[in-house]
């Protein structure tokens, strides 16, 4: 399996983009603007996404996504995500205001677009790549991501802040090799951070301190223009852990 970072910044300026990681060549998590990195033929082999919450820095790409691709595939595109997302975006964007409604276009039988609920603890099988949400904690309904491939595990956090059931989850996967975990925000902002239910360095290392595994630690969602300054409290936090931030383009393998 190959994951390809196509977007991880916390924000948009200067080059950077927001979440949006391919699998392969077919599966999406998250469409932030990272999707508009790839060219059209990229965009159409897309056939499977999988959210981890609505808010608009992680699904803003998806409309365009539909409405750029919708008419030269043969299939819809499957969105999965937990049950409360899915019905965000059916109210408040697919609603013919926001957007058109693709769940029904072309038409109801063969639309571009179809959604999967997901439930915790239930697994989505994609060939040999396996798809787990995993509990998190945040502003709004949300999950991560445990990726199962043959080379291991992958966990993506997605937005989050401090969960004993996502660090309950991590510790039950002992071939856990990447975990790519959110901090959005530097230690001066904590109650900022607090608000929004993001990390800050603290509380990532608070996070960490019960963890039983020792994946590779990659960094992402960092609010733009502060990420060295939060890299660099996260290095003096974490003393010991192989922790870097997560790059635009960057590929991981499994
Ligand atoms: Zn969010
Ligand atoms: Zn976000």
């Amino acid at each position: 399996m190959k994951l390809t970072v196509l977007g991880c910044s916390g924000g948009i300026g200067s080059g950077r983009h927001t979440t949006c990681l391919m699998v392969d060549d077919d599966v999406l998590i998250d469409v932030g603007t990272g999707v508009t990195t790839l060219d059209f033929d990229a965009l159409r082999r897309i056939d499977h996404v999988f959210l981890t919450h609505a808010h608009l820095d992680h699904i803003l790409g998806l409309p365009l996504l539909l409405d750029s691709v919708g008419e030269q595939r043969d299939t819809p595109v499957t969105v999965h995500a937990l049950p409360e997302v899915l019905a965000v975006l059916e109210t408040h964007l697919f609603n013919w205001q926001l957007w058109p409604d693709f769940l029904k276009i072309p038409s109801p039988e063969a639309p571009w677009l179809r959604f999967e609920p997901l439930k915790h603890g239930q697994e989505c099988v994609l060939g040999e790549r396996r798809f787990h949400p995993v509990p998190v904690d945040h502003v709004v309904p949300a999950c991560g991501y445990h990726l199962a491939a043959r080379g291991g595990s992958l966990v993506f956090s997605g937005d989050t802040t401090r969960s004993e059931a996502f660090i309950a989850a991590l510790n039950a996967i002992p071939d856990l090799r990447h975990l790519i975990i959110e901090t959005s925000f530097e230690n001066a902002l904590a109650d900022v951070a607090r608000a929004s239910r993001h990390h800050w360095p603290v509380s990532l290392a608070a996070e960490m301190a019960s963890l039983q595994v020792r994946p590779k630690i990659w960094i992402t969602h960092l609010k733009p223009g502060n990420e060295a300054a939060i890299m660099q409290e996260l290095r003096t936090a974490l003393p010991g852990w192989d922790i870097d931030a997560l790059e635009q383009q960057q590929t991981v393998f499994l």
